[in-house]
């Protein structure tokens, strides 16, 4: 099988001004994850490493970069799935954790469970001697900023769905084993305590080898009305293609809940999609040793990965 990957920056709407350091943190995420599947490395791998690429970029709201709850603090989701086995781990509501994603793996690999939340999560972590990030190293001055506006009287509730960020990755191995990876900060001035569709099984994520993988991105709260990444997946059992099962899925969650967002999917025979019924969506694929990447309906750049990682490290 050849390795696939497909990464997702958020979907959303993507301010002029950090256009440029999208398109550049999926290219970078995207190469990253191929990277390890091109040494025969497996799909979970490539996923934990792609996400955990973009959770270090302040670009995207997720790790540092996340944007913050009502109290002005960084609470973050994540999850991550084995289409192989159907193992999966999760994290929900935590704090002071540089790479959620990591610990979303440690959950599924370490423990019975599936998903940890807030103080459990925490003391996990710490059994598992990951270090405590202060919560103030994960903020950014524009995170700060769009939480003060939306704190102000008159700011405009729509604005809690702008300029979302969250991050995801799809792969298939050499095997054909299919892996997917989210990470979150969720949504911007969120309630305490809320936990969105990323943490969720089927929601945020879902990876099975007998079909193929998908990551969401965008209104949590309609991706769990309808359970977005497994719908997709249903699709793909009923033989659609990637791209006409995430579309049929996004249409669906627009007219029945009126919710928008945006997907990436891989299927079992490496065909894959990056569909969004947002404005925007950053995202990046590598396959066949080509990198394409776009942030706009239509908008598609293709480079070979030799000509990439020249253009990646001049900083893109
Ligand atoms: N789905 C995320 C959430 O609601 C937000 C996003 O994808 O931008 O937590």
């Amino acid at each position: 099988m050849k390795p696939v990957i497909v990464v997702h920056g958020g979907a959303g709407r993507i301010f002029k001004e950090r256009e440029e350091g999208s398109r550049a943190g999926v290219a970078r995420a995207a190469l990253r994850g191929y990277g390890i599947l091109k040494q025969g490395g497996s799909a979970l791998d490539a996923v934990e490493e792609a996400v955990r690429s973009m959770e270090d970029d302040p670009h995207f709201n997720a790790g540092c970069g996340s944007v913050l709850n009502e109290k002005g603090e960084v609470e973050m989701d994540a999850i991550i799935m084995d289409g192989k086995t159907l193992d999966s781990g999760a994290v929900s509501a935590v704090k002071c954790i540089a790479n959620p994603i990591k610990l979303a793996r440690l959950v599924m690999e370490k423990t019975k469970h599936m998903l940890l939340t807030d103080r459990g999560a925490h003391l996990f972590a710490r059994a598992m001697g990951i270090p405590e990030t202060p919560g103030e190293k994960l903020i950014t001055e524009r995170s700060r900023e769009r939480w003060k506006k939306n704190l102000e009287p008159d700011s405009n509730p729509e604005e809690f769905q702008k300029d979302l960020g969250t991050v995801g990755a799809v792969a298939i191995d050499s095997e054909g084993n299919v892996a997917c990876a989210t990470s979150t900060g969720g949504l911007s001035n969120k309630l305490i305590g809320r936990v969105g569709d990323t943490a969720c099984i089927g929601s945020g994520g879902y990876a099975d080898n007998h079909s193929g993988a998908t990551s969401t991105t965008g209104h949590g709260e309609s991706i769990m009305k309808v359970v977005l990444a497994r719908l997709i997946l249903y699709h793909m059992e009923q033989g659609l293609s990637p791209e006409m099962a995430a579309d049929t899925a996004l249409d669906y969650m627009k007219t029945r809940v009126g919710g928008l967002g945006g997907v990436i999917v891989v299927n079992n025979s490496g065909q894959w999609a990056a569909r969004f019924s947002t404005k925007q969506m950053s995202w990046a694929t590598v396959k066949d040793d080509q990198l394409h990447y776009g942030i706009y309906a239509g908008e598609r750049h293709t480079k070979s990965v030799d000509e990439a990682l020249t253009f990646e490290s001049e900083g893109f």
